[in-house]
């Protein structure tokens, strides 16, 4: 009988819902097509809106339902408008980063040729590079901690050495596993600031401790600020980039217009144990309730899903539907003609999913 995999979904704030709907019609097509596996899906509440009508952002039994779920699918929470009354936003997306030790956040950075993008690439040249935001302590350490007097403002960063450990070996394997399936070169830049913080060169000393046992791959350093500006100047030298939380928050946006967008930028928040898929981008309360939003960064965060569960349970059928459900929303990214009003189309949320169905 084919494994099932049980998915906790989180519909989430905004255009949350519209985004997710047609994600997991896809995931049960391509589930129900394939035969050899299948999903069970349970929705848990949390965000922005529960909290304002329950007094709660992420009750016990979500958190349980994602603890004990095979993964998570998560479309975006927070509401700008709904805040805790030290003036910050509601948003267990983070807190379920904290809760599930999710340490590893990978954002894939991916255009295609063809693909409309602000970089001037040549023809047929195609971008694909990884970034790894460290997703649980860095500057984010001190969300909801920092120190406020009235004449000054200030925030601790925390790196730890276990987290680092634990980061620096999933960077490495994950360089290995995309040179395996023909993605990558083989190559981990570790991107810090070591130059001026302590901190960083802490977390440099770490990485290049942990490179040592990789000695099939190749060890790199790089600071943030240049880091940035490579990203634009020439993407293609990158494989596997790897970094502290704040540094990657934003380096993440930047692979995200790279890409044309945050709509098309999907990601997966990956501990031992769970991991959370979902876009790079939020709520969109400005779009929301119009189905106008475009899906195409949570289907391919499903597609991340698809391909982790499948190497997680060596079911090759898993792994080949992410691909092909990834070779999808590319083919409907580059024809355009069924593309959202973000991408300059017209197609609203629906046609976009069914776009994304038809070319599977
Ligand atoms: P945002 O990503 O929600 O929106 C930024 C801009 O991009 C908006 O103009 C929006 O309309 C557009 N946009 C975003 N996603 C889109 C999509 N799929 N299709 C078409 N257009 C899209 O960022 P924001 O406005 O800074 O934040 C809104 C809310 O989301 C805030 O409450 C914020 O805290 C929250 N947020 C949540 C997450 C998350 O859940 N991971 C991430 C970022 C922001």
């Amino acid at each position: 009988m084919a494994e099932s995999f049980n998915i906790a979904v989180f519909n989430g704030d905004g255009i949350g819902p519209e985004i997710m709907a047609p994600t997991v019609d896809i995931l049960k097509k391509l589930a129900t097509t394939n035969g050899n596996y299948g999903f069970e899906f349970c929705y848990a509440e949390a965000g922005a809106r529960h909290y304002a009508e329950t007094g709660e952002a992420l009750p016990s039994v979500s958190l349980k339902m994602a603890r004990d779920a095979d993964a998570i699918l998560l479309s975006a929470m927070g509401l700008p408008t709904v805040r805790y009354e030290d003036g910050t936003e509601i948003s267990p997306q983070i807190d379920l980063r904290k809760e599930l030790n999710l340490f590893a956040g990978v954002r894939p950075v991916r255009i295609v040729a063809g693909q409309n993008t602000p970089l001037k690439l040549a023809g047929g040249q195609s971008i694909d590079f990884v970034l790894i935001r460290e997703s649980t302590e860095g500057l984010f350490y001190s969300q909801g901690k920092g120190v406020v007097t009235k004449d000054s403002a200030s925030e601790t960063m925390m790196i730890t050495r276990e987290t680092s450990e634990d980061l620096f070996k999933f960077a490495f394997s994950l360089a290995r596993q995309r040179k395996e399936l023909g993605h990558g070169k083989g190559e981990v830049t570790c991107v810090d600031k070591a130059n001026v913080f302590r901190a960083f060169a802490f977390f440099r000393d770490i990485f290049d401790k942990e490179a040592v046992h990789h000695k099939d791959l190749k060890a790199n350093h790089a600071y943030v600020d240049a880091t940035a500006l490579w990203m634009v100047t020439k993407p293609w030298d990158f494989d596997v980039l790897v970094t502290e939380n704040m540094f990657g928050d934003i380096l993440s946006d930047l692979g995200a217009g790279l890409m044309g967008g945050l709509g098309l930028a999907p990601s997966a928040d990956i501990g031992k144990d769970n991991a959370v898929f979902q876009p790079c981008h939020g709520s969109a309360p400005d779009i929301a309730g119009q189905n106008i939003a475009n899906p195409f960064a949570m289907i391919l965060s499903a597609a991340m899903m698809l391909e982790w569960l499948g190497l997680k349970a060596s079911n090759e059928a898993m792994v080949t539907d992410a691909r092909r459900l990834r070779d999808a929303v590319d083919a409907v990214v580059i024809d355009g003609t069924k593309a959202t009003r973000d991408l300059g189309g017209s197609s609203n949320t629906t046609q976009a999913g069914e776009a994304v169905l038809e070319r599977l």
